[in-house]
């Protein structure tokens, strides 16, 4: 069954010189464990597109259902990961990540195994005392992802999530990341403008056209591997064909 159901979106802003329309006509689904990536041109609304999914913000039209419940305003079952990781500094590991679970009132004695349990299982349990400035910026990463966790997300949305991580950094999260995901089966939808990054992690990347966002296409990402990781992908041959397709779709203007 599809864990997400966007269906027809429609998003217009009031701008100065009137109405603009951000996306249109956006429909697209994902089923369990399935990663998603949405690519577009700076600007096109890609991060609208994300909101309307979270729950943040109502869309002009359309609908869309998570586990086949509509969203209507913030959703408890959505996690939501933007680029700067927001931990407090003036909380230690443990406790930053316990914090999703305090916001929504649910720190139960099972949610509190659970978020230990994701800190062993990812190693950093050992770290659980120390505060975030003690941390290397990938690690830091990590706990905001096991804290986005620890509220059993049915479906997890990653905003640039990476794009402040130098670029070594970068691969060795997305890395970890993309383990950690498949591992708990999570849906999640991943706007990026990076292409690499869209293919080495993705089973589809959803391209978007310029404003007002349309879909251009829906592109199956296969690299028929088992057990494929975002570094093995990058080292495929069919890495460098899906990147040529996405960045000639990207620039082709209809
Ligand atoms: P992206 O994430 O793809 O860069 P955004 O979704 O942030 O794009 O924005 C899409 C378009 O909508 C942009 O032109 C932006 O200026 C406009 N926009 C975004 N949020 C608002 C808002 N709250 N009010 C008016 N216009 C907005
Ligand atoms: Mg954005």
């Amino acid at each position: 069954m599809d864990v997400l159901t966007v269906m027809n979106i429609e998003q217009k802003y009031q701008a100065e010189n009137g109405e603009i329309t951000a996306i249109k006509d956006i429909s697209f689904a994902a089923e369990k464990g399935e990663f998603v990536s949405i690519v577009g041109p700076s600007g096109c609304g890609k991060s609208t597109l994300l909101s309307i999914i979270s729950g943040v913000l109502k869309p002009t039209n359309g609908e869309v259902y998570v586990s086949g419940e509509r969203v209507d305003g913030v959703s408890p079952h959505i996690g939501y990961m933007l680029q700067k990781d927001n931990l407090l500094d003036w909380r230690t590991i443990y406790k930053n990540v316990l914090l999703g679970l305090e916001i929504r009132n649910i720190k139960t004695q099972e949610n509190r195994k659970r978020a230990e349990d994701l800190l062993k299982t990812y190693g950093l349990y050992e770290f659980r005392d120390k505060y975030p400035s003690q941390l290397s910026g990938g690690m830091r990463q990590r706990v905001a992802l096991i804290r986005t966790l620890a509220i059993s997300p049915d479906i997890l949305l990653l905003d640039e999530a990476f794009s402040a991580l130098d670029y070594q950094t970068r691969l060795n999260v997305t890395d970890d990341v993309f383990r950690i995901l498949k591992q708990e089966q999570v849906t999640t939808v991943m706007v990026t403008h990076d292409i690499p990054e869209s293919i080495s992690m993705s089973d589809k990347t959803i391209i978007l056209s310029d404003r007002p966002a349309v879909i251009k296409e829906i592109l199956k990402i296969d690299f028929e591997m088992d057990n494929r990781t975002p570094l093995t992908c990058r080292n495929s041959p069919k890495f460098s064909k899906y990147f040529d397709h996405i960045w000639k779709e990207l620039s082709r203007n209809e």
